[in-house]
């Protein structure tokens, strides 16, 4: 890094000055540190973390323009009405505008002034445009949603890869400062590697916000749930998240049927629909907003009570964007994810039939697994999340998620995990939850007779549970770390060092209650 002295007192001067706040965010303040120092910056911020700021304030305090790449249109727009209004300058520059605006902007940045422009990426590959670019001062390029440039991401963009060459060309070399949500370490290679970031002090901030209670609730019904919760939080805002059109516009029907003002939104709908649907949201008028994942990106409503996820989304990344959007004010605010093991099936569904080349989806099937391994944790959600991305958390239980709210007792169950465990060995450690769980049950199935799997000793032994128990039990089995699956469409359940110690009884398992008995406690509730 830079040596140069960072005047932070200016910073804040400013922050207080143009936003009215009246300081920075711990993370906030690392990274416009570093971006001041001179240094390529990677900071990763959930949705809500304060992004903005870190790339507008040294904005400010640069003598040249800061460009900022910027994904979606309507987002431009929000944002450079928002520094207008507070009387910082900035500009966009896109398709909405003729091409005399766009000639009045770019005037206004040879004058310098303009502090702040924003393009989509798509503009870097335009010839004219790089040429202007090449007489102006450029300080910074601000890369927001950095993220799209990973194929490992979720909203790969390939255009976010005419970045690095659009600086190379650049007579002076800026900062390059880039943003996104999403911090696995893939798309955290993707993004040094693929931007040319130099050397970049990277920061990771506060995925786990204090204000959020993460649940993940299993065997519910779904719909009754989210009727009765849209019913008890009547005055919350509130997003609803399903997986499919037919499930939005079904739980869309059933909410307003029963009273509750909800809107909706997914790619089925016309623009003006969706627009209309959006502001009346913004706006209060509607309380619950249904939607896909289609709906959220850009979104800057800060009052999110509670997001509710119908239906398990594709991997960590989604959950965590969607979810985050809860809560940006900092007030208590829940997330809930209503799982069940459909869902699972559903995600593989769409994972086939995505045409994409076997390293990708091999990768979406290994986040996939990664997913349904939260939604069976008995650990503290928070600490999960946490360890799945990497930050460092203080080992102290967040207390307000539904792992540390489960005052379900713990039971011994070694003697089921030993009779599991030795029939996957006797299985020979290649087969998948369900085929085990027929064992088991001593199913009389055909691949169960094919194999000759029925004159095992372990055959029917757990004949007292439904398979639909016993597969759960593997899962949950799976998810604290005595059983792994393999990657791939057809994952195999395989036995961990620990699940070898408890066959040798050198380790007791015990675990909460099984989810029948958590159904009767709900409904008490
Ligand atoms: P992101 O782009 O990371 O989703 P934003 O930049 O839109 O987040 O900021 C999220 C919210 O946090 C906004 O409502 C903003 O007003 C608020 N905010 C950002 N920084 C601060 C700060 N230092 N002090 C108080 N509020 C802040
Ligand atoms: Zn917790």
């Amino acid at each position: 890094m830079n040596t140069q002295t960072v005047d932070m007192e200016q910073a804040r001067f400013y922050l207080q000055k143009y936003y009215g706040y009246p300081d920075f965010r711990e993370g906030q303040r690392r990274i416009v540190e570093s971006v001041l120092a001179g240094a390529d910056t990677l900071g990763i911020m959930p949705t809500g973390g304060g992004k903005s700021v870190c790339y507008q304030i040294p904005a400010l305090m640069f003598s040249g323009l800061t460009l900022v790449v910027s994904p979606l249109i309507s987002l431009m727009k929000d944002q450079v009405d928002a520094l207008t209004a507070m009387g910082i300058p900035a500009a966009y520059i896109n398709s909405t505008l003729s091409g005399k605006e766009v000639n009045e902007v770019i005037r206004a940045a040879r004058r310098s002034q303009i502090k702040l422009l924003y393009v989509a990426p798509e503009r870097l590959e335009l010839d004219w445009f790089r040429e202007e670019m090449k007489q102006l001062q450029i300080s910074c390029v601000a890369v927001d949603e950095a993220h799209c440039v990973s194929q490992w991401g979720h909203d790969f963009r390939t255009s976010y890869l005419a970045v690095s060459p659009f600086v190379d060309e650049l007579p002076v070399r800026p900062i390059v400062a880039a943003f996104t949500a999403t911090a696995t370490p893939q798309v955290m290679d993707d993004m040094t590697s693929l931007l040319r970031l130099s050397q970049p002090s990277i920061f990771v901030t506060g995925l786990g916000r204090d204000n959020l209670a993460m649940s993940v609730l299993r065997g519910e019904n779904k719909r009754e749930f989210i009727l009765n919760y849209a019913h008890t939080h009547a005055h919350q805002p509130g997003i609803i998240y399903a997986a499919t059109r037919k499930d939005v516009d079904d739980l869309y029907q059933r909410l307003n049927d029963s009273g509750v003002k909800a809107g909706r939104y997914h790619a089925g709908l016309s623009d003006q629909e969706r627009e209309k649907s959006q502001e009346s949201f913004l706006y209060d008028d509607i309380r619950v907003m249904v939607a896909t994942n289609a709906f959220g990106m850009g979104i800057d409503k800060s009052n999110v009570r509670y997001v509710i996820h119908y239906n398990m989304p594709k991997n960590m990344e989604a959950y965590v964007q969607e979810a985050g959007r809860a809560g940006r004010d900092g007030d208590p605010s829940e997330c809930i994810l209503l799982f069940s093991a459909q869902d699972i099936m559903t995600q593989k569904f769409l994972i086939e039939q995505n045409p994409q080349d076997e390293t990708r989806k091999h990768n979406e099937y290994r986040k996939l697994q990664q997913m349904v391994q939260y939604c069976y944790s008995t650990s503290c959600l928070k600490w999960e999340m946490l360890d799945y991305f990497g930050e460092d958390h203080d080992n102290k239980p967040c207390g307000i998620c539904s792992s540390c709210r489960d005052e379900r007792e713990l039971v011994d169950r070694t003697r089921d995990a030993q009779i599991v465990f030795s029939c996957i060995h006797r299985m020979r450690e290649r087969f998948g939850v369900a085929l085990i769980a027929a064992v088991l049950k001593g199913s009389r199935n055909k691949k169960v007779l094919q194999y000759g799997f029925d004159q095992l000793p372990t055959y029917a032994m757990l004949r007292a549970l439904t398979e639909k128990q016993i597969s759960e039990l593997i899962n949950l089995f799976i998810a604290e770390g005595y059983l792994r699956l393999s990657e791939g469409q057809y994952p195999i359940v395989q036995l961990e060092p620990l699940a070898v110690d408890v066959l040798k009884g050198n380790h007791t398992v015990m675990m909460r209650a099984p989810e029948a008995d958590k159904n009767v406690s709900d409904s008490k509730r």
